[in-house]
């Protein structure tokens, strides 16, 4: 039988040239197709990006790739009601993620593939596909490629799988919307920070984040799509009103919006099936937990993976060798570790109820007007009791996620 290549990749995302990369080291014959008209053209990321997956494909990525600024400092903002805010700072400078552009980075990652023989073709949009016996067709607008596997590396839309037959839902997605301003955070040109926001999505489930980039920053906020649908608030008042809370001054210079997959690790969709293995956000690999958004790594990493298994698989071993390998990989271990808290984050109190309460609590304690003052237990029973809530049910809840 004829094959164009060993094996389809469809997606020059992080997931797909990763797995491109991953299978040349193999010694396949991988070819890559995007819709875009180059990697990034259609790629969105607040750009934080951890950085250990990377290097296992090349260790020297941060001499090379256009990396913006380490993150050695972590930032949580909490915004309560009547103007109160909590804030706290950790500083590290161990330099383990970094913020990116992707428009920049991506483009870099892909020519790095190309140096070491990947073929990507652009422009190219997948249409349709037919599996046969002994490979898997698949028809894209400059015509048909037939080959022995294919990765379906296509972001969150996961295109062969929707060929095949799944529909997206919305309780498995979020919206991300990401702006990159002109304001440039006063610090070290070797220091970066990254800014979780919470309690600026008021009435939606949602965060967001800040990131400080060379001489841009990143701001942005994912929501969870069925919280969209249900409430009465768009997405658009929620983006104005985050921005204006934040009070970060600065021209927009970019402005995107992107659905980011929210199944978590007891949800996630198949892994592998027929001849296909789906890597990246196309197979639901992203955390967002409370204290990281992580879809990059986990991109990079299952690509990786997905390059190594399609060789095995070639090589007689079953597909699903390949979740296999994920199990014993970071991927699926630190989804597993994140579920608890994709569990617990469902609960809408966590979206205004105990940051009020947390922030009435901190006021009371703060307080000193010659009244009796309570301990900080008694401020904080009385104003989850105040608010209607239980304070040991939130305590559960918080320890869900720690
Ligand atoms: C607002 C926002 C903020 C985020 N912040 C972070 C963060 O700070 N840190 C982090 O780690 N992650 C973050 N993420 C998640 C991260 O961006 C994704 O998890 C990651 O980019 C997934 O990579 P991927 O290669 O799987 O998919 P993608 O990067 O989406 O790549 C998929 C590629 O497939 C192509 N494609 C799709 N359909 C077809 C088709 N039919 N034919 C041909 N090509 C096709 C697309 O053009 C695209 O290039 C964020 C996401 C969003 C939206």
């Amino acid at each position: 039988m004829n094959y164009d290549a060993d094996v389809a990749i469809v997606g020059a995302g992080l997931g797909g040239i990763s797995a491109s990369i991953s299978a040349v080291k193999e010694g396949l014959n991988p070819i890559v197709i995007e819709r875009g008209e180059y990697s990034g053209a259609k790629n969105v990321s607040g750009g934080r990006m951890y950085i250990h997956a990377l290097k296992s494909l090349i260790p020297d990525v941060e001499e090379r790739a256009p990396l913006e600024r380490p993150i050695t400092r972590e930032t949580y903002k909490v915004f309560c009601n009547k103007g109160r805010e909590l804030s706290f700072t950790f500083k590290e400078k161990s330099k383990t993620s970094f913020s990116v552009l992707r428009a920049k980075f991506d483009r870099w990652y892909a020519s790095a593939a190309e140096e070491i023989g990947v073929t990507i073709s652009y422009g190219t949009y997948l249409m349709g596909l037919q599996e046969e016996e002994d490979g898997i067709t698949l028809n894209t607008s400059l015509g048909d490629i037939r080959v022995k596997y294919v990765i379906d590396a296509g972001g969150v839309t996961a295109p062969v799988a929707r060929l095949l037959g799944r529909n997206l839902k919305p309780e498995h997605l979020m919206l991300g919307v990401k702006e990159v301003i002109s304001y440039v955070q006063d610090l070290p040109e070797d220091e970066g920070e990254a800014t979780t926001v919470i309690g600026l999505t008021r009435g939606l489930k949602g965060g967001g984040f800040v990131y400080t980039n060379k001489d841009t920053t990143s701001i942005g906020v994912t929501l969870k799509v069925d919280s969209l649908q249900s409430g009465s608030i768009k997405a658009s008042e929620v983006v104005e009103n985050y921005r204006a809370g934040l009070g970060l001054r600065g021209d927009v210079l970019e402005y995107s919006a992107h659905l980011i997959p929210y199944y978590g690790w007891g949800n996630l969709p198949p892994l592998y099936y027929n001849r296909v293995l789906a890597v990246g956000d196309a197979a639901g690999l992203l955390i967002s937990d409370g204290f990281v958004i992580r879809g990059m790594d986990l991109a990079i990493g299952s690509g990786v993976i997905a390059g190594i298994a399609v060789k095995k698989v070639i090589d007689g071993s079953p597909l699903s060798i390949y979740e296999e390998m994920l199990k014993r990989s970071f991927v699926l271990s630190d989804m597993r570790k994140a579920w608890k808290a994709f569990q617990a984050l469902s609960n809408p109190n966590f979206y205004g109820e105990y940051e009020d309460a947390l922030c009435e609590a901190l006021s009371r304690e703060f307080l000193v007007n010659g009244k009796q003052r309570p301990t900080l237990i008694e401020a904080l029973l009385k104003s989850f009791y105040d608010n209607g809530l239980n304070f040991s049910e939130a305590v559960k809840e918080i320890w869900k996620i720690v």
